[in-house]
């Protein structure tokens, strides 16, 4: 896939690569300052927009920011400076500057923070220690025989029918279509108040919820009816691929001091919060990116003798066992290589572009 080499391409490609859809109800990601249309070759990357940010942004010409934390989280009613946020945002518009950001959204897939956290620390077989249900969709079409294989086309182009390692997957039975136009209608075939019976086929596929709208556009687009005849519904698959967390194994084990400094140096920390070692070796190690303590209860379903994430709360600690230890490593030390992995991303798709990390330090968490 090719993307332009502007704001809209930069968003397009962060939606190809952890998609809007997958983004939790109360986060807001996507592009959230700027024109699709500006052009950008020098592109940003940092864990949070803060005024100092897009100043970096503004002093070394950079016509992008990307973010894995949103700017704009609630709804702002007024821009007048009134804090750090509302500040980066005008001086962003100010200076043209696009702002975007990838967060929940790039929690949940697979290339994204947990997993790469797993792989920082030296986890083998990796999985999503979390995967999610009702992430497809059944698609059913009804359609005139001679715009099958249009509307086949279209459909497979915008991401209906991929099934794991399979695409094009769909199902065709051949039926009679009826149908009267009423007075103001405008039928392709038939006449005002008779009914038509049309040979029709009735198409479904699978469609990844995230795929929804591009799909029933280009169904739209395709098929030769002023009305379609299709509706949607969920489907109890689950994808894999798709889910927060991650967990993997240290195949040798680790003693609990091991362990420790295998944590403390992969992440560059000097201490983290933790409850009281496991028994035995550590093998099994479930993360979270973030503030990731809601998963502490599948994470010991996993297997898992250590869960690493942060912002966990003093009576959390009180749900770890000999079991399984629970950890915190810091908010933006849990996401840091996010930045490098944002980099490579999109280095790796837009080769023209400059793509640095931010220099300004935006984590407000100091320890002494
Ligand atoms: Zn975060």
């Amino acid at each position: 896939m090719e993307y332009t080499a502007t704001v809209g391409g930069l968003a397009d490609f962060l939606n190809d690569w952890a998609p809007i859809g997958l983004a939790e109800s109360y986060d807001n990601v996507g592009l959230l300052v700027g024109r699709r249309e500006w052009p950008v070759e020098r592109v940003l990357v940092a864990l949070d927009i803060t005024e100092a940010v897009v100043e970096e942004a503004v002093q070394y010409g950079f016509q992008a920011v990307v973010a894995h934390h949103p700017v704009i989280f609630n709804g702002l009613k007024k821009l007048v400076g009134q804090s750090d946020s509302v500040r980066a945002v005008e001086r962003a518009i100010q200076s043209r500057i696009a702002l975007l950001a990838a967060h929940t959204n790039l929690d949940a897939v697979a290339d994204g923070v947990s997993v790469h956290l797993a792989h920082k620390l030296g986890l083998e077989d990796i999985r999503i220690l979390d995967p999610r249900a009702h992430q497809l969709l059944n698609l059913t079409v009804f359609v005139p025989g001679e715009a099958l294989e249009a509307v086949r086309e279209a459909v497979f182009a915008a991401g209906a029918g991929k099934v794991g390692n399979y695409d094009r997957c769909g199902f065709t039975t051949h039926g009679v279509g009826t149908f009267r136009p009423l007075e103001r209608a405008n039928p392709v075939v038939g006449s005002i108040g008779k009914e038509e019976k049309v040979d029709e086929v009735r198409i479904e596929f699978l469609v990844p919820t995230t795929r929804r709208l591009a799909v029933e556009q280009a169904l739209f687009e395709a098929h030769p009816y002023e009305v379609v005849a299709h509706f949607w519904h969920e489907h109890q698959g689950l994808l894999e691929d798709v889910g927060f967390g991650a967990v993997g194994y240290w195949p040798e084990g680790k003693t609990w001091n091991e362990a420790v400094q295998t944590v403390k140096s992969s992440l560059g920390l000097s201490s983290m919060r933790h409850s009281a070692p496991p028994e035995g070796l550590v093998t099994c190690v479930a993360v979270c990116g973030g503030s990731g303590s809601d998963l502490f209860e599948v994470a010991q379903r996993s297997g898992a003798q250590l869960f690493i994430t942060s912002d966990v709360k003093y009576h959390r600690y009180f749900d770890a066992d000999s079991r399984c230890a629970l950890v915190d490593v810091g908010h933006a030390e849990s996401e840091q290589h996010t930045v490098e992995l944002m980099i490579a991303r999109i280095s790796e798709k837009f080769r023209n572009f400059a793509v640095l990390g931010a220099e300004t330090r935006t984590n407000p968490v100091t320890t002494s």
